[in-house]
């Protein structure tokens, strides 16, 4: 089982202490690429030095979250700019809306998310997309680069059914984590993955946040990590009625074209 995490906050600090260990596990675990995701001004060019230390093994995106979106200077897209020109950074992104917990006011994350759009209209990277709470403004803003911009994914996607097929009807890809195992608040999720097709498809642990809750037996820490990401797999497949090989090769051929990845 070969396996693509795309969405994996490796430069967190919480992995300071064993990140080599961390990577470790997740060979072990058949997890053979990972995108390291840029979501600040800070952390974007640590991805990518994280990537540089591994190459063909880790790749980057470069990208400041709506979360941080008040840090959207000149300067900093500047700096997005810069580690765009580098081809370990694959992605534009983590970027997109979030209006669920508003930590940057509402018209610097529109600012900030145009902003990085433009970015991916030049370089013609792919877009990693964060959207909560946010869907009409985020569709309006996505309209207007239409045509103009390349593939796009919808990572760590927990939305409705009309906001899924919204994305479909876009040709956009959807990233699934392990909010998927959380019966509180992802139960919805079990069945509308059954319409994602399979070459749209991607996996993702959004390490180290989102520790699936259907782990057993449950790990003593919170840290989710690549690792886990077979146990997403295993649960997603079951989903959607496939055999784990299937879902396997589907996601890794889909994030492979998607990322262009070697
Ligand atoms: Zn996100």
């Amino acid at each position: 089982m070969q396996l693509i995490d795309i969405g994996a906050n490796l430069t967190h600090d919480s992995f300071d202490p064993d990140r080599d260990a961390v990577l470790q596990r997740a060979r072990d675990a058949g997890v053979v690429q990972m995108v390291v995701t840029g979501a600040s001004r800070e952390h974007s060019p640590l991805a990518l030095k994280l990537a540089r230390q591994h190459p063909g093994e880790l790749f980057a995106t470069a990208g400041v979250h709506p979360h941080h979106a008040s840090e959207y200077t000149r300067e900093c897209d500047e700096e997005m700019r810069a580690l765009h020109a580098h081809s370990e950074v694959v992605a534009v992104g983590e970027c997109g809306l979030d209006y669920f917990r508003d930590f940057s006011p509402r018209p610097s994350q529109r600012r900030a998310f145009e902003l990085q759009l433009q970015i991916a209209a030049e370089t013609k990277k792919p877009l990693f997309l964060h959207q909560r709470d946010a869907h009409a403004d985020f569709m309006a803003m996505m309209r207007n680069f239409e045509g103009r911009v390349g593939p796009a994914v919808v990572h760590c996607f927990t939305g409705t059914r009309e906001e899924l097929f919204d994305y479909l009807d876009q040709d956009w890809h959807i990233g699934i984590t392990g909010w998927l195992c959380d019966e509180r608040r992802g139960r919805h999720l079990r069945e509308l993955v059954k319409h994602i097709p399979a070459n749209r498809l991607m996996i993702e642990t959004d390490a180290p946040y989102l520790l699936p809750r259907t782990v057993k037996p449950a790990p003593s820490h919170r840290r989710n990590e690549p690792f886990y990401l077979a146990h997403i797999v295993k649960e997603l497949a079951r989903d959607r009625g496939e055999d784990i090989t299937v879902t396997s090769a589907n996601s890794t051929a889909a994030a492979r074209a998607f990322f262009r990845l070697p």
